[in-house]
């Protein structure tokens, strides 16, 4: 499947905050995290770990009672992750506690998915460095649900972004991995 390229709101381009910046890649431009803070203000990024050239977002987490770190992609509706162990996910509906690695503060909010077909209600919430905006992961395995909430901007342009998904309904992130 093809990369799909999706335009970012022009309103959203010309406000940026602080933490989101936009890169191009073969001649298009996407959005990536460039920096998300724990409740904290802990840095959760990871400059030893890079996943499709970016730093990744370096998260602890639990899953099905075992336990380790996860590394996310930094662009934004990526969803390609790395493990540091092997997560057991006999239950298919298996959900992750977040936390930051170092102190141990959680990450999970209640906020339900707004991915069609995903009942989940707990969130992960990384902070963007004004502490008002925040970024939004689904709590289920798997699940490609994502939210932003850019504090100062107008709900739709926050619900435009979060909408965003570069892989598109089906898409593989491997075949994505395989553009860069
Ligand atoms: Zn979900």
């Amino acid at each position: 499947m093809e990369l799909q390229h999706r335009e970012i709101p022009v309103e959203f381009l010309q406000r940026l905050p602080d933490g989101i910046k936009i890169v191009k890649r073969h001649g298009k431009e996407f959005m990536v995290v460039e920096q998300v803070l724990g409740p904290g203000g802990e840095n959760l990024m990871s400059d030893a770990v890079h996943i499709h050239g970016e730093p990744s977002i370096r998260l602890g987490v639990r899953i099905n009672g075992q336990e380790g770190l996860i590394f996310v992609d930094a662009f934004w509706g990526g969803h390609a992750k790395l493990y540091s162990f092997v997560p057991d996910l006999a239950g298919a509906a298996a959900e992750v506690d977040a936390f930051v690695p170092e102190t141990r503060a959680s990450l999970m909010v209640n906020r339900a998915c707004d991915v069609d077909g995903c009942d989940c209600t707990r969130s992960i919430v990384l902070t963007l460095p004004d502490g008002k905006s925040r970024v939004y992961v689904c709590a289920r395995f798997g699940c490609p649900g994502h939210a932003i909430e850019i504090a100062d901007l107008p709900p739709t342009v926050s619900q435009t972004i979060s909408s965003i998904n570069f892989f598109g309904v089906g898409g593989s992130e491997d075949d994505w991995l395989d553009q860069f």
